[in-house]
């Protein structure tokens, strides 16, 4: 008997979704999203608004110094957790050349490999889960009210309070640093759970900054699960959830509200008639998601967000594309979910991301470790900057644009002539890097150049 993905054979999927024949084959492909919207139609239906991303940005300034306490490398930028925007012109003529398309406008690298703390995007999200806990938990112990400097809350009497708080985590990589530094600094008792073949190097890492390690051999979900019951019957005990949590999101979304000021100190225009291309890799979807969600209430409709997914692993792609979101797997189709882009190997998008979005995403595309590789070599070579494998995502996005049937429908049926590319911008997400331990880096590089 064939087998059934939620009540249908494969090929009835097939016939339904004919994209699904190459997504199966393990094949690059772009798709449009159909239930794309104007914003202003969907932006009252929506669980968030601007105000919640206002919100948490006033919570990370008002932990500014502690952090700039806490971290000596963010004291230039007063404890701030920003990343620059940089302009990638030999990237942008390499891009030209190789994808054979006609990219005007400006590419610009969102620098979040640079982040301070994860040197990755995940740097804003679970640093403000972690922050949000300990204000919560501070405010009901009366550790902290409106006179309190928050810097006391780095005192050593403070880090022992905290110790007897634990946070649980399961990750494969960037999501366990991030919640492992940030909340052992606070003196949470960290327990990151990561299936045993994640690198090396981070479970050391977490290690040594005073995290507890738990590898598990099979089954890493369930594992995953475990920690959330187990949370949700003790009170002092947070379980950080990939696939649900508000808090992760929102943290992720005032990446919006930073580069609005960064574009306009940069003078750099956002309307109808310079618009803004943004390609952001993705896993599970709550970084990318996040900061979709945040650029739209911030760009409404002039900014057009694409999401970026391994062929093995395009997790999102399915969960919009059919609108099962979390009900569907990358598995059921046969693929493996093995990738070089470990920060993106998720299996199973976030249900909550994705009907968040589902309005908003202009597009996905997907993109093979090879691919990856090769831009990994080139953007080192062009522009001496070293990103994780997972990171470079982003760069196919101008030619999925622009030089795909697909894209070029997009751009037409959304009034973008050619004027209005010149005029435009895109911004390349770099989602991760800066942690990756020097021979690592240059062991990529090396890999990079034989492919
Ligand atoms: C986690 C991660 C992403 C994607 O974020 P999700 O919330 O999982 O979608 C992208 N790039 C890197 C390097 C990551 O670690």
């Amino acid at each position: 008997m064939d087998k059934k993905v939620q009540g249908y054979t494969l090929k009835e999927w097939k016939d339904r979704y004919p994209v699904l024949n190459r997504i199966m084959n393990a094949e690059e492909v772009i798709w449009l999203n159909p239930k794309h919207e104007a914003f202003a139609n969907i932006m009252n239906q929506l669980d968030l608004t601007h105000e919640d991303i206002r919100r948490a940005e006033e919570r990370f300034d008002r932990f500014q110094p502690l952090i700039a306490e806490l971290f000596p490398d963010t004291v230039s930028q007063v404890g701030e957790i920003e990343s620059a925007i940089v302009q990638l012109s030999h990237m942008q003529t390499y891009l030209s050349r190789d994808y054979n398309i006609n990219l005007t406008g400006n590419v610009w690298l969102k620098c979040d490999h640079k982040l301070p703390i994860a040197g990755s995007i995940k740097a804003r999200g679970g640093v403000y889960e972690v922050l949000k806990l300990t204000e919560t938990i501070a405010l009901e112990n009366g550790l902290l009210d409106e006179h309190t400097d928050i810097r006391t809350l780095a005192s050593e009497k403070n880090k022992a309070f905290f110790h007897r708080y634990g946070i649980v985590v399961g990750s494969t990589g960037n999501l366990g640093l991030s919640i492992g530094i940030m909340g052992a600094k606070i003196g949470f008792n960290v327990e990151v759970h990561m299936s045993s073949d994640a690198k090396e190097w981070k479970k050391e890492k977490l290690r040594s900054e005073g995290a507890t390690v738990v590898e598990h051999e099979e089954d890493f979900s369930r594992a995953v699960s475990e920690g959330r019951k187990a949370a949700a019957i003790n009170p002092e005990l947070h379980f950080v959830d990939d696939e649900w949590s508000y808090d992760l999101f929102v943290g992720y979304a005032v990446a919006a509200l930073r580069l609005q000021k960064q574009l306009d100190d940069a003078n750099i225009r956002v309307d109808e008639e310079h618009p803004l291309f943004v390609y952001l890799p993705c896993g599970v979807g709550g970084g990318p998601g996040g900061v979709t969600f945040g650029l739209k209430q911030v760009f409404g409709d002039a900014v057009h967000c694409f999401f970026a997914e391994p062929t093995e692993s395009p997790a999102m792609f399915l969960g919009l594309m059919t609108g099962l979101h979390e009900k569907i797997a990358v598995g059921d189709f046969g693929l493996s979910n093995k990738t070089a882009a470990d920060g993106l190997a998720v299996g199973r998008p976030s249900g909550v991301v994705g009907k968040m979005v589902e309005a908003m995403v202009s597009g996905v595309y997907t993109v093979n470790d090879q691919h990856l590789y090769q831009l990994l070599h080139h953007l080192w070579n062009e522009e001496g900057i070293y990103l994780e494998p997972s990171a470079l995502a982003g760069f196919p996005g101008p030619y999925n644009l622009i030089g795909t049937e697909a894209g070029k429908a997009y751009c037409k049926k959304q009034g973008i002539d050619q004027q209005k590319l010149a005029n435009g911008n895109h911004v390349v997400w770099g989602t991760g890097g800066n942690m990756v331990p020097p021979m690592v880096q240059q062991n990529d590089y090396e890999t990079a150049k034989k492919r």
